[in-house]
């Protein structure tokens, strides 16, 4: 069972990943953190699930449970759950030393994780990701948000978790949708920096706790060198100034955020190619695997409704955009480029341009 050490400059925190590692919870939570209090934060889909297990591992280690049970989907990541959280962590008496359980997707662990950074000036935080994308990608490197009717994940945190625990078993009862959103963002790891990992994508064999182990382990390699997102981190954001542009101009409904991703992948190739920065076929190459997921390679979006997003992407500085393109399948840089440059090109590759 890989045990990884994730580093950072703030932290250093141990990711068990396991077959049957719900079961496993409380005695490592016990081993982590003083605390013999807790409160498991999840959602409505995924609480009659496998919050019973979880909840009986950590009584059985010795802890005093609360519940903290919201609605599924990103929805709940709004400031009046975040006070439903403050208000469980209150009547569950929670200390400074007393663990916030979050048990879900990613809106499970930003919001739980936001909540557990701003409790008490914070308390530790036990991440138990249960979709492909928490695993593979939101529940390491410690960001945390909630979204506000301005925009999605304006107010958060850096901070790290004091443990993650993954069970790859409860991926079995995924949705099929939800499945294929969390490969876009495997697709993207592979593309970025892990050519065998694509390899085998391609192939169709390969082993999931593989998978997410060899995920994770890029992830946390980025995070230990950037943790607060001012260089390299943002090659993780490949494909996601487009694909944040879409599920913003497309009200976050039409489109989940890994087929967004899918599309911002497509679009990044066919940029670079048109600059003549990335190996021609690259764009071929992700769109058949991408399509072998069942993702999308295009967007019905005329590229006017995304330029506005496009431009006022965070991961913007100064009066450039750092645009994450390819060199090859594997090879990731940053090109700045300004509004005008970019605006020429995707005008040039954008197919309803
Ligand atoms: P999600 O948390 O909404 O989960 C998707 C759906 O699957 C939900 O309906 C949930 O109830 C259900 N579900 C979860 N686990 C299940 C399981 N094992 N079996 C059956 N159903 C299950 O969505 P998500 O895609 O996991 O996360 C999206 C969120 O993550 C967004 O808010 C995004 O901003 C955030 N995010 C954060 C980071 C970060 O670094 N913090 C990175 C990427 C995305």
């Amino acid at each position: 069972m890989p045990e990884i050490i994730a580093r950072t400059a703030t932290a250093d925190y141990p990711i068990f990943i396991q077959q049957g590692a719900l079961d496993h919870l409380g005695e490592r939570v016990a081993a982590s953190c003083q605390g013999r209090r807790t409160v498991i934060v999840t959602d409505d889909q995924v609480g009659p699930l496998y919050l019973e297990r979880v909840s009986a591992s950590l009584k059985a280690a010795g802890f005093n449970c609360g519940e903290a049970i919201v609605p599924a989907g990103e929805g709940s990541k709004n400031p009046e759950r975040l006070a439903f959280l403050y208000a469980r962590f209150h009547e569950t008496g929670l200390s400074r030393t007393d663990p916030v359980i979050a048990l879900g997707g990613g809106v499970v662990g930003d919001l739980a994780g936001f909540a557990a950074a701003t409790w008490l000036r914070g308390v530790p935080l036990v991440q138990v990701p249960t979709t492909l994308l928490a695993q593979v990608d939101s529940s390491v490197g410690g960001k945390t948000a909630i979204d506000l009717p301005q925009g999605k994940n304006l107010v958060g945190a850096f901070y790290q978790p004091r443990l993650v625990v993954m069970d790859p078993a409860v991926l079995h009862t995924l949705s099929r949708r939800f499945m294929a959103d969390g490969m876009a963002e495997v697709i993207k790891y592979g593309l970025i920096g892990d050519e065998a990992l694509l390899d085998q994508i391609e192939q169709q064999a390969y082993d999931l706790e593989w998978v997410v182990a060899r995920c994770v382990r890029s992830k946390i390699a980025v995070v230990a060198r950037d943790e607060k997102d001012s260089g390299e981190r943002m090659l993780l954001n490949f494909g996601h100034t487009v694909g944040h542009a879409i599920e913003k101009a497309t009200g976050y409904a039409a489109f989940s955020h890994g087929e967004a991703v899918a599309v911002g992948m497509v679009m990044a190739a066919a940029i670079g190619e048109k600059l003549g920065e990335t190996d021609p076929g690259t764009g071929d190459r992700i769109r058949r695997v991408l399509e072998a997921y069942q993702l999308p390679v295009q967007a019905d979006v005329p590229l006017q409704a995304l330029l506005p997003a496009i431009f006022s992407d965070k991961k913007r500085l100064g009066s450039r955009i750092h645009y994450v393109l390819l060199r090859r399948p594997g090879e990731a840089f940053l090109k700045p480029m300004t509004p005008n440059e970019l605006s020429a090109v995707l005008g040039e590759v954008w197919p309803r341009g």
